[in-house]
């Protein structure tokens, strides 16, 4: 980032959230979703992505201003993986910048580069909990985590057509509450997830409220204890511990034959 004095951030704000993350995943989508306030920018300048959810959001990776100095134009320095959103009021709340947060299009100087600063130490991972809830933002931040795949089925979702709005479901699960002190925090919770149209509406059909229930149905009976609760076992060490979904299981780095593997009894084949 260039440290200058007129180093500027530039805001672009959606006017609606699910196509702008759409967008923001598959840059050949048709969605033109932002508004800009600002039209002409430096060569390096950063440009802020504001997501009208509730609340309202701000994408933690920055795109940066071209040659051509139009901040519509901004690309991001990589490509987009597992990005993450700030909530807005907060985080401007931090950085004194509040009265602003809510209205300006650009921010100039040292206020450029503290939310620029800010929003890149909060890019990499996020509690699964973030997601959790029924609100908006709760949703885009699991929409931003999709990576192509319908998490019931496995088919791919495409979005780089007109309807993709029409083809990507985010099923979203009561917030989170910390377990009693001293117990384990036991059972099965839901855990927000990304489905096809024929998932979202064989859940809808079937009266299927856990999205993790749901995903259990799909796989095998143990063959050890009969129950239904087989995670399918991936290979290769996983970065993010945390985030590993109830419905997966991590086999290490050593890759065998075994697929599955009992919630229940650890049973595996
Ligand atoms: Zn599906
Ligand atoms: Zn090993
Ligand atoms: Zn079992």
């Amino acid at each position: 980032m260039e440290q200058s004095a007129n180093h500027q951030l530039h805001v672009a704000e959606s006017v609606d959230w699910k196509d702008a993350v759409i967008a923001l995943l598959e840059p050949r989508s048709p969605y033109r979703p932002w508004r800009y306030g600002t039209v002409e920018a430096q060569e390096g300048d950063a440009v802020a992505f504001v997501l009208n959810t509730d609340p309202p959001s701000v994408l933690a990776d920055v795109a940066r201003v071209e040659a051509a100095g139009d901040p519509r134009t901004a690309v991001f320095d990589r490509a987009l993986r597992e990005s993450n959103l700030v909530e807005l009021s907060t985080l401007a709340k931090v950085l004194g910048l509040e009265m602003w947060a809510a209205r300006a299009w650009r921010f100039d100087g040292d206020d450029a580069i503290k939310l620029e600063l800010s929003l890149d130490e909060c890019r990499y991972c996020c509690a699964p909990e973030s997601r959790f809830g029924h609100n908006t933002m709760a949703s885009a931040r699991t929409l931003l985590r999709f990576e192509g795949q319908c998490d019931g089925c496995g088919q791919d979702i495409d979005l780089t057509g007109a309807d993709a709005r029409d083809e990507v479901f985010v099923h979203t699960v009561d917030q989170h509450l910390r377990s009693a002190p001293e117990s384990e925090g036991s059972g099965v919770r839901d855990w927000p997830a990304v489905v096809c149209r024929r998932c979202h509406e064989r859940m809808v059909e079937e009266g299927w409220v856990s999205f993790v229930e749901f995903k259990f149905a799909m796989n095998p009976v143990c063959p050890e204890c009969g129950e239904r609760r087989a995670r399918e076992t991936f290979y290769g060490m996983p970065s993010d511990h945390m985030n590993i979904p109830p419905w997966e299981y991590a086999g290490g780095c050593c890759a065998t034959a075994e697929e599955w593997c009992c919630s229940i009894c650890y049973h595996r084949w």
